[in-house]
């Protein structure tokens, strides 16, 4: 293995002289879509669309370093959805987004090749610092956040998702985190929670600062105490990381999920009012252009019967399949916000209902530097917990893809990387201790049908 002397260095409590001499493979391991593949998929259902076929693993060249950048040896990653975008093609191929990348600067144009590495969170060691890298040195250990932006733009500077050239990495751009190594703006890098393992850290980078940025931050929902905030999703990706926020900042989760064992742990987690819907059995699409008000209100006294009111905030993802009734059902005044559209982006709702009550549907989208600090933070204090149900090797890539395709997995999926087994990485036994490990691997128990 091209990186084994680095996992050596960082099992041995090597210096950060002794791994910044270590010399850079040429190559390295990596997930990956190929541009020679991206209409394989043309005229299948979605549905049908396996991640198994079009992920690789193998060797990608490693990319010289800009002098704003880092190289990490990358211990984990995790699956998220936009791994399953790159990997069924959809809504579109990603490649179009690093020809882009690539037309921009001498830097961009490593990015644009024939093979995407994916992966848009990752934990690990920094082996490499670029000439201009002032807060970080090899050896440091660190998580990421994926907000690419190139700073000498002034469109950076008052809120960085505002930044014209703003992207997701590992979506957006190449060399993502589901690799061995990967190549990382410093201004990604943050500190990696001590008393976590590499994969246990590799799953809050994506979904927990998306989470933050929809309703902590300034940006976004802005919840306060008291608020109560429905949540579609409770268990999944980013809905997991909500329901802890809103528990956290006083608020009350109505948290919705589509499994018995889910509502278990949702309620679990500290979340009293669960609606199960594929109990419930909502059919807000009376046929493919008709919605059902009926359905709405149906959910709508579901809510109150819960919480005795309308939700100040709904969370919203799914998109076309729920967008009408969370329209429907956010108290007046309140706010939807939204960052996704799983089911469909063509969204429908009912307008009158929008202005007549005049409540407002806000955007979000990934976070800021500052707010996916803050939510390390917050993780890093034992306050909000990683979400992270099961680990798979990075050989299983596509595996764990299509899990979470078919909306299988709780919370979180891992992939081990250079980590050799899960478990590895705590560097505080004892803050784990206080912060209790029934806590922290509650979502793993719950995969065990321990709970
Ligand atoms: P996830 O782990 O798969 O969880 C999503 C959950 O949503 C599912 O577990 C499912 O829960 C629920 N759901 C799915 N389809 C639904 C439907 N038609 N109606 C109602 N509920 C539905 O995914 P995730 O990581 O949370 O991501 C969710 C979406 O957000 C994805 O589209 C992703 O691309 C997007 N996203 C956007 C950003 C951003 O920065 N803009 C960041 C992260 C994620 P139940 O079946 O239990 O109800």
């Amino acid at each position: 293995m091209s990186m084994q002397p680095f996992l050596d260095a960082i099992q041995s409590g090597a210096s950060g002289d002794e791994i910044a001499n270590l010399p850079i493979p040429e190559s390295y391991r990596a997930a990956h879509v190929l541009r020679s593949e991206q209409t394989m998929w043309d005229g299948v259902a979605s549905e049908d669309k396996d991640p198994r076929k079009s992920l690789h693993i193998g060797e990608v060249p490693t990319p010289e370093l800009a002098p704003d950048e880092v190289y990490l040896a990358v211990m984990a990653s995790s699956i998220n959805f936009n791994t399953v975008w790159t990997s069924i093609f959809e809504p579109l191929p990603t490649f179009g987004f690093l020809d882009r990348l690539g037309r921009e600067s001498k830097w961009g144009a490593r990015h644009a090749q024939d093979f995407h590495v994916v992966g848009s969170d990752a934990s690990g060691v920094v082996v490499r610092v670029g000439s201009a890298v002032r807060n970080w040195k090899p050896g440091d250990r660190v998580v990421l956040h994926c907000n690419h932006v190139d700073d000498q733009d002034p469109s950076a500077h008052n809120d960085s998702m505002l930044a014209a050239n703003q992207r997701i990495w590992g979506f957006e751009t190449n060399y993502g985190g589901l690799a061995e190594l990967s190549v990382v703006k410093a201004n990604q890098l943050m500190p990696k929670p001590s008393h976590l393992t590499w994969e246990e850290s590799a799953v809050t980078g994506l979904c927990g600062s998306t989470s933050y940025r929809m309703l902590v931050g300034d940006h976004a929902g802005r919840m306060k105490q008291g608020d109560s905030v429905f949540i579609w999703g409770a268990t999944g990706g980013i809905g997991a990381y909500a329901t802890q926020l809103v528990l956290n900042g006083g608020g009350v989760p109505v948290g919705v999920v589509s499994s018995e064992s889910r509502v278990k742990l949702l309620q679990a987690m500290g979340c009293e009012n669960v609606i199960d819907r594929r109990e419930e059995n909502y059919r807000f699409w009376a046929d493919e252009h008709t919605q059902d008000e009926g359905e709405w209100r149906r959910l709508g006294k579901k809510v109150r019967s819960l919480i005795g009111d309308d939700p100040d905030i709904v969370f919203e993802h799914p998109g076309r399949q729920t967008m009408g009734a969370s329209v429907f059902i956010t108290k007046r005044g309140g706010t939807i916000v939204t960052c996704a559209a799983t089911s469909g982006y063509m969204i429908e709702y009912d307008n009158r209902h929008l202005w007549m009550k005049l409540k407002s549907i806000v955007s979000s989208h990934f976070a800021n530097y500052q707010e996916a600090w803050e939510m390390n933070r917050l993780i890093d204090r034992g306050v909000i917990q990683p979400v992270m149900s099961e680990v798979f090797p990075l050989d299983q890539t596509g595996e764990a893809a299509l899990k979470v395709h078919r909306n299988q997995g709780e919370g979180k999926l891992a992939v081990l990387c250079l980590s050799p087994e899960a478990g590895m990485g705590v560097s505080d036994a004892e803050k784990r201790d206080r912060i209790g490990e029934d806590r922290i691997t509650l979502y793993q128990r719950h995969a065990r049908g321990e709970l």
